[in-house]
């Protein structure tokens, strides 16, 4: 089922910056945390109480209606990654400290989770031990967590288990989470090691899963602005429709 006028924060958390959206079902209170990747604390002050920094981006309400009470207590209900590399997950253990809840990854990548605090180590960042998914998320599906609905489309080529999930809105423009899938302007590192990064098959991810849906649908990427997916589809210069065949591109981020 559709959301009505869904809550959606963006964090950048982190030294690489990696947005981390939490959407709320601003019917029930029930909260996502999609890539939780840093910053544990900021998180959860701001979902509990609106307290500290809160978020960089919001699709509202005011903070006026927040401290109204106008919108349920918040309940965050589950943590779900697009993929695992550590600038996303590597601080899911603290929000699971806090939070008695299931963490959801595409299988593919529960490899690559456990390299999540020595690749963390390798760029200097101090990552806890990491964590172990609790349930899969199944491709093709829709999955519920809570009262939120989300189409999950594996899209490899980043990483093996990289996915997109897709929320849909009532009467507004859906929202696609697309983890380091695609960027305004750009597509994910391919070159990462102990990944399965590969650039064909990342492109191919997104003409076959993303390019077929609407164009007006908002795509969160794990790094940088916001794009839309009709945006990216007419111009992105590596997987765009005008972009040139032979292309080859490593791609940014991690
Ligand atoms: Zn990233
Ligand atoms: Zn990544």
């Amino acid at each position: 089922m559709a959301v009505s006028r869904p809550l959606i924060e963006n964090y950048f958390v982190g030294a690489l910056q990696m947005r981390c959206s939490v959407v709320t079902d601003t019917v029930s209170g029930d909260t996502i945390i999609i890539d939780g990747g840093a910053e544990p604390e900021r998180l959860i002050a701001w979902i509990e109480n609106w307290q500290g920094r809160g978020p960089d981006w919001s699709t509202g309400p005011s903070f006026a209606d927040y401290s109204n009470g106008d919108l349920p207590k918040r309940k965050v209900v589950a943590l779900v990654n697009t993929h695992a590399h550590f600038d996303h997950s590597g601080h899911i253990p603290d929000l699971l400290k806090n939070y008695n809840v299931k963490w959801y990854l595409h299988e593919d990548d529960y490899f690559l989770q456990t390299l999540a605090q020595r690749s963390g180590q390798r760029w200097g960042f101090d990552v806890p031990p990491p964590a172990i998914a609790d349930e899969k998320l199944i491709a093709g599906s829709v999955m519920s967590f809570g009262t939120i609905d989300l189409e999950i489309l594996h899209t490899p080529g980043h990483t093996l288990g990289g996915c997109c999930l897709r929320l849909f809105v009532d009467e507004e423009s859906d929202h696609l989470f697309v983890g380091d899938t695609l960027f305004a302007g750009s597509v994910g590192r391919t070159d990462l090691p102990d990944t399965g990064g590969d650039f064909d098959l990342l492109s191919k991810s997104i003409h076959d899963k993303l390019w077929p849906l609407d164009d007006e649908i908002i795509v969160h990427p794990g790094h940088g602005p916001l794009t839309t997916i009709g945006e990216e589809k007419m111009n992105n210069p590596f997987v765009g429709l005008s972009a040139k065949k032979d292309v080859f591109s490593r791609g940014k981020y991690l």
